[in-house]
């Protein structure tokens, strides 16, 4: 068998899971990479140290923190759901999405960020960036190119998106707000977390694709983990240069379960993504329930953008119960269920049911969805028993 495994552009998702990454015949013919931990790495001699100091962000092993085999196994695999070119990985989905927006904001600077940003990039936003002189505009994540373009300022330097909206799932017209955007030079980051490889950035116009590999790539609720996709060698100098700078890290272990679930990937998500439309349609044939919001259903207001800009959907839709339901209504259902966990993350193998109503910050757009709302996330149990399940919670609701 032949070293290069390497995946070809033409073979199937789940071909290219299977193949990419692989230890090829440097691990004496293990099939997987092996974890190399560590951080003193030994120079043959005093002048490959010096040599080598020059290249560390081009797969030259010369210390822990510039990366190794495992993390390079890892950072093809994510090239190849993302089809980007280059990869940074880091320890956390979050670290994922504050590293580029240190990168590419300095003081004085503006950034757009939609207002159904995940809110823990509110947080940098109104946090780290205001301390360092950096202002951010929250704007309504459904604005199409002209409204974009209006927002823009002289000083903007980065338009972010996410799509859909976390906890609210809004799809944004990427390809309209990265027209505006590249037209006045502002790069475009995007949380593609929930899109994975339904939604390629860079075909899109994204400079710059951000991953929670928490969730999918992960799989098992047991890895935290982020990576940060770029296409231009440009973009992934600006990216790992901060990257390393701050110190920012992956630990081999952590990458080694990465891959370990990226091989298993296709098939969980096709799985995920099946139960969680019978299920969201489950929802939405119910008295109870005002509207669910799931882009892979023709209900949802921008299902137009979906089908034109996705591949497929995931296991993570909201759903909003009628006006007359209160908070205490909507807990104790959640509280009912016995194979829905209350818990952060998603993309595991597990269910999880999560109020929604009271846990969202909204500035530019109203928070009010028109009813209690909950996140719910689709595991790998039998669909019947999820659905029994959700029946007899349901069924705690008052007449
Ligand atoms: C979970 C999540 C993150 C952060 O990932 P962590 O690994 O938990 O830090 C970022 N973006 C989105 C959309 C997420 O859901």
């Amino acid at each position: 068998m032949p070293d290069d495994h390497a995946p070809k552009a033409t073979q199937g998702f789940a071909t290219r899971m299977s193949h990419a990454g692989r230890a090829g015949t440097r691990a004496h013919g293990f099939v997987n990479p092996p974890v190399h931990r560590g951080s003193t790495v030994l120079m043959p001699s005093a002048q490959a140290r010096r040599d080598f100091a020059k290249d560390r962000f081009n797969r030259v092993m010369t210390y822990g923190t510039a990366g190794g085999p495992t993390h390079y196994a890892l950072e093809d695999v994510i090239c190849e759901i993302e089809g980007g070119t280059r990869c940074v990985l880091v320890g956390t989905g979050l670290a994922a999405v504050t590293v580029p927006l240190m990168a590419y904001l300095k003081t004085g600077d503006h950034c757009l960020m939609p207002d159904s940003v995940y809110g823990p990039a509110r947080n940098i936003a109104n946090g780290l960036l205001a301390q360092y002189g950096v202002a951010t505009t929250f704007y309504d994540p459904t604005i199409g190119e002209a409204e974009v373009a209006a927002l823009i300022q002289p000083n903007t330097k980065v338009v972010y998106t996410e799509s859909p909206g976390s906890h609210t799932f809004e799809l944004q017209d990427i390809p309209a707000i990265a027209r505006a955007a590249h037209a006045r030079g502002c790069t475009v980051m995007m949380d593609n977390t929930w899109g994975i490889h339904n939604f390629m950035p860079f075909e899109h116009g994204v400079d710059v694709s951000i991953q929670a590999l928490t969730k999918y790539v992960g799989g098992h609720s047991d890895v935290l983990l982020g990576s940060i996709t770029t296409n231009t060698e440009e973009d992934y100098l600006k990216v790992r240069t901060a990257a390393s700078q701050m110190g920012h890290f992956a630990a081999p272990d952590d990458c080694w379960l990465a891959l370990r679930g990226a091989r298993t990937m296709p098939v969980r998500l096709k799985h995920q993504e099946q139960s969680a439309l019978t299920v969201a349609r489950w929802f939405e044939n119910r008295p109870e329930v005002q509207r669910v919001l799931h882009p892979g259903l023709p209900s949802h207001p921008q299902h137009a953008l979906f089908t034109r800009d996705f591949r497929g959907s995931c296991s993570l839709f909201g759903v909003v119960l009628q006006p007359a339901y209160t908070e205490a209504d909507m807990f104790r259902l959640i509280d009912s269920l016995k194979l829905f966990g209350i818990g952060a993350s998603w993309g595991g193998y597990e269910s999880l049911a999560l109020p929604t109503t009271g846990f969202i910050t909204r500035t530019a757009t109203s928070e009010d969805l028109g009813g209690q709302t909950m996140r719910i996330h689709i595991g790998l149990e039998d669909v019947a028993d999820l659905i029994a399940d959700l029946e007899q919670g349901m069924a705690t609701l008052p007449r």
